[in-house]
């Protein structure tokens, strides 16, 4: 990070987002930041940290009994830096001020954007092998599940037991809330599971994602108890259409406006494009949503490395929703869908 501090017109950067650190410096604690100078980097955390941090961290490691940022403040003042850089959407405005107290006068903040974030987007030959394993845990948890679902289960028992198996197979926690939604509840597109019980002819979502090793994993697959009726398998059809077509349209130098037109244009000629409320998918990574945004009209540029997923879905209200959602690596002439599990729309 040190050699983009002169294009950034800074003499300091001061890293406070969890994952950005920890992908600075590898720390996993939950009390860390860094000042990373031209010349060097400077690590602060509290006597909680201080074994964990000396064995994982190779730049220089203050154990502050002060708050964090008073350390930092200190080596500004030693070093007398003029322009220091600050994460915008991870300073909250009391630490702000209190930093710009411990500032020698004459220095200033600067906020910087997601600077360190798009670095992060293409991921690195090792966090691509954990993105990978982080996938595979989840399609396993998925499966080991489903295959025991049926009706009569309660939508919440179904997401214990899916974070159970993420957990029993690696992986430290969900990377978010399991989404498991029955019946008219699949079109709501972030539906906390409830204690609503699976019924006879009911519509399935399930929208989960491990995170393992720190690296997050994503996927979306719909099931039915019974036969699905006629318009719900319409619905299916037209989002799987969409899905397939975003993941053909993707390679290094498109843009993520593309990829996302390429499922709203399917979702519209089937009359879906007003049920199709949210952006096609989101990189992912350290955390489950990470820039690029595949969002409409956006200008990102995909690159070979990146890890996105895609995930058109259709919502109808009164009826049920259906989205369908793969991890994908982009490559230089296509890409990799990394979930492994099939698409099939199950019955149960
Ligand atoms: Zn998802
Ligand atoms: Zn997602």
């Amino acid at each position: 990070m040190s050699e983009r501090l002169p294009e950034l017109k800074i003499d300091a950067l001061l890293v406070s987002s969890p994952a950005n650190v920890r992908y600075l410096t590898g720390y996993l604690g939950s009390n860390g930041i860094l000042l990373v100078t031209k010349a060097d980097a400077h690590f602060f955390t509290d006597p909680r940290y201080a074994i964990e941090a000396s064995q994982q961290i190779t730049c220089k490691v203050h154990v502050e009994k002060k708050p964090l940022l008073v350390g930092a403040g200190g080596v500004i003042k030693r070093k007398r830096f003029k322009k220091i850089g600050f994460e915008s959407s991870w300073l909250r405005y009391e630490d702000y001020l209190k930093l710009k107290e411990e500032l020698p006068l004459g220095s200033g903040l600067q906020p910087i954007g997601k600077v360190i974030e798009e670095q992060r987007m293409v991921k690195s030959a090792s966090e691509l092998d954990l993105i990978r394993r982080s996938v595979a845990t989840n399609s396993e948890a998925y499966s080991k599940t489903i295959r025991r679902v049926h009706a009569g289960a309660r939508e919440m028992d179904i997401a214990a037991e899916l974070d159970y198996q993420m957990r029993a197979l690696g992986a430290e926690k969900a990377a978010f809330e399991t989404i498991v939604a029955a019946g008219v509840r699949s079109a709501l597109p972030h539906a906390h599971p409830t204690a609503h019980r699976l019924g006879e002819n009911e519509l399935l979502l399930i929208d989960m994602g491990a995170s393992q090793d720190g690296y997050a994993s994503d996927m979306t697959r719909v099931a039915h108890t019974g036969e699905p009726p006629k318009r719900i398998l319409r619905l299916y059809k037209a989002v799987l259409e969409a899905q397939l077509a975003a993941l053909r349209s993707i390679k290094a130098g498109v843009t993520t406006g593309e990829v996302d037109a390429a499922a709203r244009d399917v979702l519209k000629r089937h009359e879906l494009d007003r049920a199709f409320v949210h952006s096609t998918g989101h990189g992912l990574g350290l955390e489950i949503h990470e820039p690029p945004r595949i969002a409409r009209k956006d200008k990102t540029k995909l690159q070979a490395g990146m890890a996105i997923t895609i995930e058109p879905g259709a919502y109808i209200d009164g009826l049920g929703g259906i989205r369908i959602e793969d991890t994908v690596l982009v490559t230089e002439h296509g890409c990799e869908v990394l979930t492994p599990t099939p698409k099939d729309f199950i019955e149960l």
